[in-house]
């Protein structure tokens, strides 16, 4: 039986993955019921990574701009990295999908 994913805010079952974007191939999920945005379970290292990646390469740029001055090339790459950063910054902000054990208890109701 494959993994079934729940919204961590409702608990809905009605979770969809989302699809790739220029970034991220893999940005994670929508629930279609209150429609919060969800983190992939598999990606939390991935970002973590990458937001490390992206703050030290920052960090270097503006130090060689420190020391020689603003360059366009230089611009561009702290943009990109910024860019990184804080799209990093908003997928780790998100909670991440609970799995889900049983499928038959939505919606949730007087038992
Ligand atoms: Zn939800």
């Amino acid at each position: 039986m494959p993994n079934r994913l729940e919204c961590p805010r409702c608990g809905s079952p009605n979770v969809a993955r989302l699809p790739a974007d220029p970034i991220s191939p893999r940005p994670g999920y929508r629930c279609a019921n209150c429609g919060a945005k969800l983190r992939d379970r598999g990606m939390l290292v991935v970002y973590l990574v990458v937001l490390l990646i992206a703050a030290g390469v920052a960090a270097v740029n503006v130090y060689v701009m420190a020391e020689e001055g603003v360059r366009l090339g230089i611009l561009v790459m702290l943009t990109v990295c910024m860019a990184c950063a804080g799209y990093s910054l908003m997928q780790l902000a998100r909670p991440a999908p609970r799995r889900r054990r049983a499928e038959d208890d939505w919606p949730p109701g007087p038992k």
